[in-house]
């Protein structure tokens, strides 16, 4: 699937949309959920184009999937959820879930966020 630089997150990060940003460097920016389903509800997205977390795994190189993933837990950290513990989600694709094709990390926190996911 080709990026589509129309979508929400490319306009967030072009500055076309608003964001209230809790965290960015020159490669991920990470925003509040504009739709928040527990207290902290942060996004966090590289800032290169990745539809997903199919062709990042397969086309960013080792050191820019490790770097993002560990901006991501300096990030639930410095949001103070370290200690009680947080939910990350990651939905890839139709069947993930995935609504805006760039690819984002969910940190959920504040309270218990439940079982891992609902079944129906
Ligand atoms: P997903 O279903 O994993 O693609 O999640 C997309 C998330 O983006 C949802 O939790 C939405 O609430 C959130 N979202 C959609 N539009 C915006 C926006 N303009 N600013 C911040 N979050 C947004």
């Amino acid at each position: 699937m080709a990026y589509d630089s129309s979508n929400i997150f490319a306009r967030i990060l072009r500055g076309e949309l608003p964001a209230k940003k809790v965290y960015e460097d020159d490669a991920v920016l990470a925003f509040n959920d504009i739709a928040p389903k527990a207290p902290v509800h942060v996004l966090v997205i590289p800032k290169r184009p990745f539809v997903s977390m199919d062709d990042f795994a397969r086309d960013a190189g080792p050191e820019e999937v490790g770097r993002f993933f560990k901006t991501v837990g300096e990030i639930a950290r410095k949001l103070g959820l370290a200690d009680k513990g947080y939910r990350l989600i990651l939905n890839v694709g139709g069947h993930g879930g995935q609504e805006v094709p760039h690819i984002h990390v969910h940190i959920l926190g504040g309270r218990p966020i439940g079982p891992m996911v609902v079944t129906r």
